[in-house]
Order: C-alpha cells, then sequence, then structure tokens
C-alpha cells in the first residue's frame, strides 16, 4: 500500500517508521525544511551549542516500550531538569519544595512541620475549587501563589487564572522534601546528539522518503492508500469554520560568553516581568564543554494566523469548535489526524510516541480485518 504522513514529527515518524517496517510505500512530507517538527535541535555553527529550535525538550517517561524504542535509534544521556525561579529579588527552586518553603519564609522546617505549616496558609474555605486561582489558593495559600503561580499563569495564559479552570493544576503543586527533580518519571534523559539525529534515525528505512520544504493540501489525499495528517486540524479544512485558539511563542534569541545563569531553565513568576523564562540551551547538554552561549527569553502571547500554533487553549469556545471539526473530519475517508496538532492537544514527546505506536498497530489490525479506518484512533 501507499500511504502518506504529513509532519515529519514524532508522530509522522514513528507511524511511518511502523508501516515501513509492514512492508509498506511510505511518503513523508514537512513543509518545514528540516525534520523532527517542533522538537528540532540544530547545533549552533559559531558556539557548538545543541539549539533546541522550538523550545527546550527533555525526555521523560514511565513507559518502557517508548524508552526502549527511542534508545534504539541514538544514544540517549542522563539529564535531570532541575527548574530555578526568580520572584521577590531572590532565587527559588522549583517545583515547590521543602527548600523553596523555607527559604521564602524564612524558617528551617522539617517535612510534616512544613506539611502543616501549608496547611495552614491555604484556604480552607474553598470547598470546591472550579478555577485555577481558586485551586492554588486552596492548595497553597496567597503567599506562594502570588510568588510562583499568579503571574506566570497570566503570562502563560494571557487571562487572569481565576478565569481558567481548575483541572489546570491538578494534584498538589508542592513537595515536602528536598526533591527538586522536575519530573516523576522512571526513566529521563537527552539524546546524545538532538533529536534531530534521533528522528533521522526513526526515519532511516528503505521504505520511507521524506519530502521536505513540501506542503500538503487536501486534495493530495487522493494519491495514497491513507494519510495521517499531524498538521493542524482545522488548518486541514483550510480554517472554514474558524480557528482552533492556540498560544504561540516568541523566543527572543541571545548569545553570551561564559555561563550565562548557570542553568538551564530560569522562570520568572513575576508580571512585572514580560518573559516567563529564560533558557541557556548548553545546559541542556552538561555533558558538552562551551565557552559561547545561546539564550532564549521566552514570551507567551495569542496565536495569530501566521504564527506557530504551540499550545491548545480548549476553553469552553474552542471545544465547541473542535467538535464541529471533528464532526466534519468523522467524513473525510482516508484520513486519520494524529499527533498535537492534529487532535488539538498538548501531548508530551513520550505520549505522542505511545500514540503513534498505537495508531500504526490498530490501523494494520484494521487493514488486516477489513474494518473500516477512523478519523481518530483516540479520545479528543
Ligand atoms: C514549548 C514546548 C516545549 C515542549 N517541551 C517538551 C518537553 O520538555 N518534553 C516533552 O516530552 N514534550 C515537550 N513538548 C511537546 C512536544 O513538542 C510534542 O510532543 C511533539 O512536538 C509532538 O510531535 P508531533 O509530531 O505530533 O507534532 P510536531 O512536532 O508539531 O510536528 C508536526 C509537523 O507537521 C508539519 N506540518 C503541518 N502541516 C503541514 C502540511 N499541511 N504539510 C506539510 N507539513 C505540515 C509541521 O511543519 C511539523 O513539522 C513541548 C512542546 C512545546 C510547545
Amino acid at each position: 500500500m501507499k500511504y502518506c504522513l504529513v509532519g515529519a514529527g514524532f508522530s509522522g515518524a514513528v507511524i511511518g517508521r511502523e508501516l515501513a517496517e509492514a512492508g509498506h510505500e511510505v511518503t513523508v512530507v514537512d513543509e518545514r525544511s528540516h525534520i523532527a517538527g517542533n522538537c528540532h535541535t540544530e547545533r549552533d555553527a559559531e558556539t557548538g551549542v545543541m539549539v533546541h529550535t522550538y523550545g527546550p525538550h527533555i525526555f521523560h517517561t514511565d513507559d518502557q516500550e517508548v524508552w526502549e524504542y527511542v534508545n534504539r535509534f541514538t544514544a540517549f544521556k542522563p539529564y535531570v531538569n532541575r527548574v530555578k525561579a526568580t520572584s521577590r529579588g531572590q532565587v527559588f527552586s522549583l517545583p515547590i519544595n521543602l527548600h523553596t518553603i523555607n527559604q521564602f519564609f524564612g524558617k528551617t522546617m522539617r517535612p510534616d512541620e512544613a506539611r502543616n505549616f501549608i496547611e495552614a496558609q491555604a484556604d480552607m474555605s474553598i470547598e470546591n475549587p472550579l478555577t485555577f486561582e481558586e485551586q492554588a489558593l486552596r492548595f497553597v495559600g496567597p503567599e506562594l501563589y502570588e510568588a510562583f503561580f499568579k503571574g506566570y499563569t497570566q503570562k502563560q495564559w494571557g487571562c487572569h487564572p481565576s478565569e481558567l479552570p481548575a483541572s489546570i493544576l491538578k494534584r498538589l503543586p508542592v513537595r515536602f522534601n528536598y526533591n527538586d527533580n522536575y519530573f516523576f518519571h522512571r526513566y529521563q534523559g537527552m539524546p546524545e546528539h538532538g533529536y534531530t539525529r534521533l528522528v533521522e534515525g526513526i526515519l532511516d528505512h528503505p521504505n520511507i522518503v521524506v519530502q521536505l520544504n513540501t506542503r500538503f493540501e487536501r486534495n493530495q489525499a487522493a494519491d495514497f492508500d491513507h494519510v495521517f495528517f499531524s498538521g493542524p486540524l482545522d488548518g486541514f479544512f483550510d480554517y472554514k469554520l474558524g480557528r482552533l485558539g492556540y498560544r504561540t511563542l516568541d523566543f527572543e534569541r541571545f548569545t553570551y560568553q561564559g555561563d550565562y545563569q548557570g542553568c538551564a531553565v530560569m522562570n520568572y513568576g513575576e508580571e512585572s516581568v514580560p518573559y516567563t523564562r529564560i533558557t541557556e540551551h548548553k545546559h541542556f547538554s552538561p555533558w558538552e564543554e562551551h565557552e559561547g552561549s545561546i539564550c532564549y527569553r521566552e514570551y507567551s502571547r495569542f496565536c495569530e494566523v501566521d504564527d506557530i500554533p504551540y499550545y491548545p487553549i480548549r476553553l469552553v469556545k474552542e471545544k465547541a469548535l473542535l467538535s464541529d471539526y471533528v464532526a466534519k473530519a468523522q467524513q473525510v475517508k482516508n484520513v486519520t489526524f494524529v499527533g498535537r496538532l492534529g487532535t488539538y492537544r498538548y501531548l508530551d514527546m513520550d505520549v505522542t510516541i505511545r500514540e503513534a505506536l498505537d495508531t500504526a498497530r490498530d490501523f494494520l489490525n484494521c487493514n488486516e480485518n477489513q474494518q473500516p479506518v477512523p478519523a481518530f484512533f483516540v479520545e479528543i
């Protein structure tokens, strides 16, 4: 069979590889000049630093099959994400942990004391938190909320935390020990030669042809037995029903001789600072040594027509429009919508790869059993 994968990010590459290994002819197209989608990394010619072009990416997962899958194609180096935050003229450790609490309140509490202390700060009068703000006040009280959540969230989402659903802050964002590893997952690491090398390995198969600088248009679907579309769902239909709302990011790139901030990620929680964070890319490859440094100041804003869509907004208005697009997609014959843009969801890389592996398997099963192929293999 002849299959087309639109998008050479993890979604397109992994599904393409699975289908190629099953003996099919696979074409992967991407409108960009490079593979790896938003995870693209490139070595800066001047400094030698591995730059995460569309923002920093750290690989972390509990999914053993996915971890083994990525390690099959490239070597991973150990990497632990430790984030710092500047607030009220001081530098703190994130996520909020015992060190943060003791430093912030000028105390030397042990875990149980800190737990009781934070409980006393929390606003227990909020019985059923509906908004992000209520949820944060209920979990950590006003002081930590103001210092670490309020301004950051306002900048990230462009609206007041009282306008966002409580579900964004699902569990208690505080640790009562000194563990400052940002992620809880069993496996965490960084591909030694960057994500683009990893995706290159996935796409390196005799049945796969990659076409870059090639925009896929809807009417081209007729040239293939089936298409997997990892571009924007609304874009596939030329935005006929309107645009699904996204946040976009502006990266203000600057260079520095030496070590600019001493860590990979420094958050800025205060509203008076216009950016959300500064990332220093050489610290994402701590096994390398570079004199020069590349940093990104990161600004978040509403995604306009010519911007790159980053974070789906998914509030009430967007969800209504999404269900209209889903209904439209279900009427298209030989196209399945996949990935972060095709299904309008925020997906970490490991989840993207997991879904791509499952999608390819489900698709091959459908074919084997002569069942119709759905527009979506996942719940959206
Ligand atoms: C700022 C940021 C930071 C992130 N950090 C992390 C992290 O630390 N850890 C983590 O696990 N995940 C992270 N992620 C998530 C990660 O980026 C995604 O999981 C991943 O990019 C999803 O891959 P994808 O293939 O679905 O989409 P993409 O990588 O976006 O690939 C889609 C591709 O489709 C192409 N395309 C679209 N339309 C067309 C068309 N019509 N014709 C041809 N080509 C088209 C695009 O050019 C693009 O290359 C982060 C995301 C963001 C936004």
